[in-house]
């Protein structure tokens, strides 16, 4: 995976996201969106899919989990501005099961109208547990990214849990499925926030869009 980017696009990577990572709104409502002033890269996953440990790691440092999972936080859309260079959007966790049908209604709303009308959306990370593979929640937000033309990337998070075995079966499935959705990248991200695997790999391929 990392032969699939040069050394200067993971260098690139790399000083993009040990440089500065400011919290610079919570959007509940896309009155408030941000301008499109910057090229953006955002992040969705189920609850307890590991998505701060994610953002934790990918930026080193502790700070932003607690901002995303700061009650009141969880709802909203988080930007984040990697140095003046890129937008970083958390996503608010989606497919929580004690949310009320009218919380995912809402929630539901609130993202496709963000995915539909965000011209500076460069990708969209989607994360999935890989032990738990894909799940219909995620399947679902394939198929709105698919309608709306965002790209997206898998990445899977925790591999540090399970074997080399079992990782490969989940990427196998996971390839089959992404094969028929056409706004999918190819390739599967793998990451470990506990251990530190994948991120290289994984700034280099966001930072690709960093002014
Ligand atoms: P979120 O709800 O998606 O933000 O998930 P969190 O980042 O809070 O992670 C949920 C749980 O999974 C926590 O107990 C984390 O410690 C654990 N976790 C997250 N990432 C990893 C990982 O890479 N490896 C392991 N072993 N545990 C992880």
């Amino acid at each position: 995976m990392k032969d699939n980017y040069t050394q200067s696009e993971l260098e690139k990577g790399r000083k993009l996201f040990a440089g500065d990572c400011d919290f610079i709104a919570g959007v509940t409502s896309l009155d408030n969106l941000l301008p499109m002033s910057l090229p953006e890269v955002a992040v969705v996953g189920r609850s307890n899919v590991g998505k701060s440990s994610l953002m934790n790691a990918i930026t080193g440092r502790n700070s932003l989990a607690r901002t995303s999972h700061t009650p009141g936080r969880t709802q909203q859309l988080n930007f984040f501005n990697l140095g003046d260079h890129l937008f970083l959007v958390d996503l608010p966790g989606y497919g929580y099961a004690k949310a009320s049908k009218k919380k995912v209604a809402a929630w539901n709303a609130l993202i496709r109208q963000y995915l539909s009308g965000r011209r500076t959306l460069q990708r969209v990370c989607v994360l999935v547990d890989s032990r738990h593979g894909l799940k219909e929640t995620d399947l679902e937000i394939m198929k709105m990214l698919d309608e709306v033309a965002v790209t997206y990337i898998i990445v899977l998070t925790k591999i540090d849990k399970i074997k080399t075995q079992e990782l490969d079966a989940c990427k196998s499935k996971i390839e089959e499925v992404i094969k028929t959705h056409p706004a999918a990248f190819p390739y599967i991200f793998e990451t470990s926030s506990a251990k530190g695997i994948g991120f290289d790999v994984l700034r280099a391929e966001l930072g690709r869009f960093a002014n």
